[in-house]
Order: structure tokens, then C-alpha cells, then sequence
């Protein structure tokens, strides 16, 4: 494939580095939904992810996801990976697959009302804060469960599993008892049998560190900058 672009190079490296993840960790790499985080990247490039085979990408901004899903064919996936403003959520509730970045009632809240107005029901992930950095959102650790039974009573909303964006660090090494945490947790609230509430999803590892994440036990890994290079939040 002497035509490949970089994306594409790049995709087939992640790639093979999630299956080879999976190997070490005795998983299938088909459990791991390779998500590709297309946040400030022009179109084009979506499209030759796109045309590599890749059809779950993740945005965090809901005017983004709204360009680009008219732009991009109807079979893509969006997954809404960012903090989301509740007076958004009905311009995205209809186009999104997932929203990965619920982590208050008064959000699962108004996502309930609009699905239920749409006549669809939307999968949610609730974000947990594992590491309780300050800078972050996402719901403290021990507050997950009080807010999962909270939110499990809405209609409207699936509550799939947990979410996690881990610090920035050098030493991928560094994060990964967060990843550990966060599925302990998830576990934690299975065992629960909560009504309308799975935990079988786990939406964690970015760029640095979706190894780790892949050999703790990641089914969604959230890949940007391996994918589709640097950002350049200038323009
Ligand atoms: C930007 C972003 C990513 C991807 O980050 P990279 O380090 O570029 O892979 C993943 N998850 C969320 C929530 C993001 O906002």
C-alpha cells in the first residue's frame, strides 16, 4: 500500500498495538473499540481514517460534532467524549452514539428529557475523576454509586458503563493503578445488579497510555494525537 497517507500509517501502529496489548493481557482485540479522536482536524483527514476502515470517532465540542457530521458518511459513529452544557445536549442527541461525559444528575437529567422527546435511548458513560485532580471534571469515586442508582431511574438513558481521563504523564506506568481503580469500581457497582444499569463498558486510555489501559481492561480507547498527529489549537 504504497499510496497509504499517515493517517492510515498511523491507524495500522495503533492498531497493532491495541492487538498486541490484548495478547499480553490474554484479551480478544476485538473487545476494544479503537476510537479516533478527530477534535479540531479538518475533514479530509476524518476520510482517509475514514476510508482505513475506521468508523467510531470522538469529539468533544457539540458545533464540531454538528460540521462534521453532515460532512462525513451516515454510517460514522459519534461518540461525545467532552464535557457537555445541558443546553446543548439537544442538538446532539439525535447524531451521537454514545455520550461518554456524564458526571451530574442534572446532566443525565436533561439528556433523559431530549432522548425521551426523540423517542430514542441514549448509552451513557458516567465520568469518574479516579485521580480527584482539580483541574478535571467527572464525579468523585465515592459518589459513582449514589449517582449511577440516581440516574439509573431516568428514562430515556442507558447507563453503560465508566469513563476516565487519567493525568498527563510521562511514564504511561504512572496511570495505570487509575485504570486498575476505575474497574475495580466498575465491578464495585456490577455486583450491585442495579435495574437498567451495565457496567460492562470502560472508556479509558488516550494517546500516551492506551496500553496500559488495554492490559486493564479498556474496551473504548480514546486515540487522537497517535492517530491524526498534534493538535494546533492556534486556528
Ligand atoms: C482529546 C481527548 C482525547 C485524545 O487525546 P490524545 O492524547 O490526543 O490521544 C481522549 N479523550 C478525551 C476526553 C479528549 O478530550
Amino acid at each position: 500500500m504504497s499510496n497509504e497517507t499517515s493517517v492510515q500509517k498511523n491507524l495500522e501502529e495503533v492498531r497493532a498495538r491495541i492487538r498486541e496489548a490484548s495478547d499480553k493481557a490474554g484479551r480478544n482485540d476485538r473487545d476494544v473499540t479503537l476510537i479516533a479522536v478527530s477534535k479540531t482536524k479538518p475533514v479530509s483527514m476524518l476520510m482517509e481514517a475514514y476510508e482505513a476502515g475506521m468508523r467510531d470517532f470522538g469529539e468533544n465540542k457539540v458545533q464540531e460534532i454538528l460540521d462534521k457530521y453532515d460532512r462525513m458518511p451516515s454510517d460514522v459513529k459519534w461518540h461525545m467524549i467532552g464535557h457537555l452544557q445541558t443546553n446543548k445536549v439537544k442538538y446532539i442527541i439525535d447524531k451521537v452514539c454514545m455520550i461518554h461525559s456524564v458526571d451530574s444528575y442534572k446532566l443525565a437529567e436533561v439528556i433523559s428529557r431530549e432522548a425521551v422527546k426523540h423517542n430514542v435511548i441514549m448509552p451513557i458513560l458516567i465520568e469518574v475523576n479516579v485521580a480527584g485532580e482539580e483541574t478535571k471534571f467527572g464525579t468523585g469515586r465515592e459518589g459513582t454509586e449514589e449517582l449511577v442508582r440516581q440516574i439509573s431511574l431516568l428514562p430515556g438513558i442507558k447507563i453503560e458503563g465508566l469513563m476516565t481521563i487519567a493525568p498527563y504523564v510521562e511514564d504511561p506506568e504512572e496511570n495505570r493503578q487509575y485504570f486498575v481503580d476505575l474497574r475495580q469500581l466498575s465491578v464495585d457497582i456490577a455486583r450491585k445488579n442495579i435495574d437498567n444499569v451495565s457496567m460492562g463498558l470502560l472508556s479509558m486510555g488516550m494517546t500516551n497510555d492506551y496500553e496500559v489501559a488495554v492490559t486493564e481492561g479498556a474496551t473504548h480507547v480514546r486515540v487522537g494525537t497517535g492517530i491524526f498527529g498534534a493538535r494546533d489549537y492556534q486556528v
